[in-house]
């Protein structure tokens, strides 16, 4: 059986669902709310190995986007190393993490859904969808209507499609933690290229790498109560030096040489959303699992969905047969990286009694991965989706 599929949102899980789908011999169209993919479009992120495998299986090459980030350090805030690791493992040909700039992936998945003849339409906001029968009808904020096999709702941690499969959805929850950010020129850290530094500080989590080109890429968590209702609007600099006046480290230089902030960021996640799919309509990516950003893994579940969903559709008897197969292949383990991002981000909020016994574990714990060669995270790297048999 061959579908048009309606993707909701030109973003990462949008965009190659449309692309994945395509492989599989089916169509998509993709519908953005906005004129071009928007949120935190200047931010950076990091490609786990699992993510750059599974964008292999679609035939995605990023090529030179960005740089490889092999390895991790993690210090605390009075200056001591707790560790020094490989940044979420390798494939075999020795293959490590990437990290990019947002905005430069969007726009290279972007000319691969357009060089394989998909279209992207701007300026789609999905507001409404309903059953036809054997398909589906989407309305649009702009009054416009589209009508499709399928409707897969790639739509974002706020996801309208996730509400119109079950108008009872859980809403995202903030996890206490701010994003800042920014990209800085002409500091010395004292960090080499590609490496990346985690520095647990006294009162915030910071954590920076440079670029080959010389540029220090950067970002801080703060903890934060309650999210703030603009975060865009404030003025960061006071606060991030107020925030590492007391630590050891580059912070302070790194901000200084930060011509202009990224805007920031209250973060999310959704632990888990009991109803993925209903009749013809299924969400992927952040719409289904948003996972805090501090384990490095929401784009790459998101990616990793766009594979298996596109091999359900192939291989399935129909839609709802193939939705099913598709839960039962991800739930499990997109939930359980939810709930492991939810505890690293736990990690970044303590106050200051537990940050002395929680650098202690951080030491022992990487001191033993140093010893063994075994990283406890290491299922969520070596996860790879084998396209000619993926379907069950
Ligand atoms: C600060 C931060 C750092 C992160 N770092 C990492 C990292 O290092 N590694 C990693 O793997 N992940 C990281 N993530 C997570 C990652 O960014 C997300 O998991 C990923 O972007 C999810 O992709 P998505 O396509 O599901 O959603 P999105 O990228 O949010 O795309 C959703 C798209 O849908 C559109 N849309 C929304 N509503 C509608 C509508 N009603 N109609 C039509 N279109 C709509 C939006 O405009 C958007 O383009 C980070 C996240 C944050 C916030």
């Amino acid at each position: 059986m061959t579908y048009t599929a309606m993707v909701i949102g030109g973003g990462i899980a949008g965009t190659l669902s449309a692309i994945a789908l395509r492989k599989a011999g089916h169509d998509a169209v993709i519908y953005e709310a906005y004129d071009k993919t928007a949120d935190q479009a200047g931010a950076f992120l990091t490609l786990a190995v699992n993510a750059l495998d599974a964008l292999r299986t679609l035939g995605v090459d990023i090529g030179d986007l960005g740089f490889d980030t092999p390895e991790i350090t993690i210090t605390s805030g009075s200056g001591r190393l707790l560790g020094r690791l490989p940044h979420g493992s390798s494939l075999p040909d020795g293959t490590t993490s990437r990290t990019v700039k947002r905005a430069d992936l969007y726009r290279t998945l972007r000319e691969h859904a357009l060089r394989r003849g998909l279209r992207i339409e701007y300026g789609k906001r999905l507001v409404d969808a309903s059953g036809t029968g054997d398909g589906v009808r989407a309305s649009f904020a702009d009054g416009t209507t589209a009508e499709g096999d399928l409707l897969i709702g790639a739509d974002g941690l706020r996801s309208r499609t996730r509400h119109l499969i079950d108008p009872d959805a859980p809403e995202a929850r903030y996890t206490g933690l701010l994003t800042l950010g920014g990209y800085a020129r002409g500091v010395t850290t004292g960090g080499e290229p590609g490496v990346m530094h985690a520095i647990f500080g006294k009162r915030c989590f910071f954590t920076h790498t440079t670029h080959p080109d010389g540029e220090v890429w950067w970002a801080a968590n703060p903890a934060q109560r309650t999210e703030l209702t603009s975060p865009s609007t404030y003025d960061w600099r006071a606060r991030l030096v107020e925030l590492f006046r007391h630590d050891r480290g580059p912070a302070l230089d790194i901000i200084a040489a930060t011509d202009t902030f990224l805007p920031g960021w209250n973060t999310y996640d959704i632990p888990s959303v009991p109803r993925w799919h209903r009749d013809r309509m299924i969400i992927i990516g952040d719409a289904a699992h948003a996972t805090a950003p501090s384990i490095g893994q929401g784009a790459a579940m998101a990616i990793e969905d766009t594979v298996v969903l596109a091999t359900c559709l192939r291989d399935a008897a129909g839609p709802e047969a193939a939705f099913a197969a598709y839960e039962r292949q991800r739930r499990a383990r997109v939930e359980r990286v939810v709930a492991q991002g939810n505890r690293t981000g736990g990690w970044k909020t303590l106050g200051p009694l537990a940050r002395v016994p929680r650098d202690f574990v951080m030491r022992l714990a990487m001191s033993r991965m140093a010893k063994t060669g075994h990283d406890p995270s290491q299922w969520i790297y070596d996860h790879h989706i084998d396209w000619e048999h993926a379907a069950s």
